[in-house]
């Protein structure tokens, strides 16, 4: 096997990384420090997949690991976290490599972030905090043992299977953003869940923790939505993974409806279905505040079910709100009246402002903002087009 994946390395990394990591391997073989790739770039190595990063795992600590890089080769470091003893690493030809140490983490209370310890520890105690088994294989780039493939977890055989499996019961207890990442890998690899991870996963969804942290949930959930396959919603109401925050995801929506969504938009809105009936404080998601509004404008658009009795009460309605908003109230409600403003009303726009009345002599007050709206229920009506006819229009309406 090791000439095999030596061979399968060689074809996987892109020429420009192959020069920086060789570089890499001289200075670690010569502080007899060792290097590893974990996780994503092993799989899609022993998968055939293409490149798309890597982090290089260091059996020692990063940090002290990428001092040494930088006073050995003409590479500066642009970031370090701390906390997880990790370090970026630009190298002379612009690639970018980030290092980790090697460390263990423990889980001190349920649903609560893990702390991390024994930074620069053996790799086969690293690999046990890790999510799956396949994403447990080590490959080791430097030393007598070059290009070895080190499975502690059996991950090889899953790997070759295709068995999403947890490494312990207590995985989803411990990080329950790892059942969404379960459903990822599964997608996106077109692997099975394997029966007793399924059940555990059963198990804790239908007695959630309450005060998970949502930030992992929520990234998990937008990765997981990128994944360019059919059928991602389903799943996800199938295996009743919203009980990670809620009871009440929409599902009251025709797919065919959003065939013409881009990607990003997609991501929000699937999230959107899922977490506006829930039972979560948005907060808790750590959501951008942009995010924040458009969840505000749907709801408010779903408590505001009064009917609409004509093109000035739908204006009212929309105007202002985010298209986003708007769309995916669209999706939810199938409210003919988004049909009428989209295609006709949101293009009505009052053409005069304060300085055109204050040139007709008149003097600011709260009248200003009923002047504006009687020119637009004009507008709306089609009475009234050009900013003359609205300048005359204010003229006549203020004496
Ligand atoms: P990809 O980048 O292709 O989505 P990846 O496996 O590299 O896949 P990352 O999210 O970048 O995924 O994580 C890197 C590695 O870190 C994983 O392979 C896994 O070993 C570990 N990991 C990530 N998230 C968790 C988690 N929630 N619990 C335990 N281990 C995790």
């Amino acid at each position: 096997m090791g000439i095999l994946l030596e061979k399968k390395f060689k074809k996987f990394i892109p020429e420009l990384y192959k020069s920086v990591i060789d570089s890499a391997v001289d200075v670690a073989q010569q502080n007899n420090i060792k290097l590893y790739l974990i996780g994503g770039a092993v799989r899609d190595l022993i998968l055939g997949n293409p490149f798309k990063d890597i982090d290089i795992t260091v059996e020692a600590d990063a940090i002290n690991f990428a001092n040494v890089l930088k006073s050995q080769l003409n590479c500066k470091i642009i970031s370090v976290q701390e906390n997880l003893r990790t370090a970026k690493i630009e190298f002379g030809n612009g690639v970018q490599i980030d290092f980790a140490s090697t460390r263990q983490e423990k889980y001190i209370a349920s649903g609560v972030l893990p702390v991390a310890f024994n930074f620069g520890c053996e790799l086969e105690k690293d690999v046990k905090r890790r999510d799956f088994t396949i994403n447990t294989l080590a490959f080791l780039l430097n030393g007598v043992d070059k290009y070895k493939l080190i499975d502690y977890c059996e991950g090889f055989a899953d790997l070759k299977s295709g068995k999403i499996k947890i490494l312990h019961s207590k995985s989803f207890i411990d990080d329950p953003s790892r059942i969404i990442r379960a459903l990822k890998f599964m997608v996106r690899l077109d692997f099975k869940l394997d029966s007793n991870t399924q059940k555990l996963m059963k198990d804790y969804l239908s007695e959630p923790l309450k005060k998970i942290p949502l930030e992992r949930v929520k990234n998990e959930l937008f990765q997981y939505f990128e994944i360019p396959k059919k059928g991602l919603y389903k799943y996800i109401i199938d295996y009743k993974v919203y009980k990670l925050f809620g009871n009440n995801p929409i599902t009251k929506f025709e797919e065919k409806d959003l065939s013409n969504f881009k990607n990003e938009e997609l991501q929000f809105i699937y999230f959107a279905f899922l977490v506006l009936n829930s039972e979560y404080e948005e907060e808790r998601f750590n959501l951008t505040s942009r995010e924040r509004k458009i969840l505000d404008e749907i709801k408010q658009l779903l408590a505001n079910d009064i009917q609409v009795k004509d093109d000035f009460e739908i204006y009212k309605k929309y105007n202002q709100k985010q298209e986003l908003a708007i769309k995916i109230y669209y999706l939810i409600t199938k409210d003919e009246t988004v049909i009428r403003y989209s295609n006709v009303l949101s293009a009505v726009k009052v053409l005069i402002n304060g300085d055109d009345l204050i040139k007709l002599g008149l003097k600011p007050s709260k009248d200003f903002s009923l002047i504006f709206e009687a020119v637009l229920k004009e507008k709306l009506k089609g009475k009234i087009k050009s900013k003359e006819e609205e300048i005359n229009f204010a003229k006549k309406w203020s004496r």
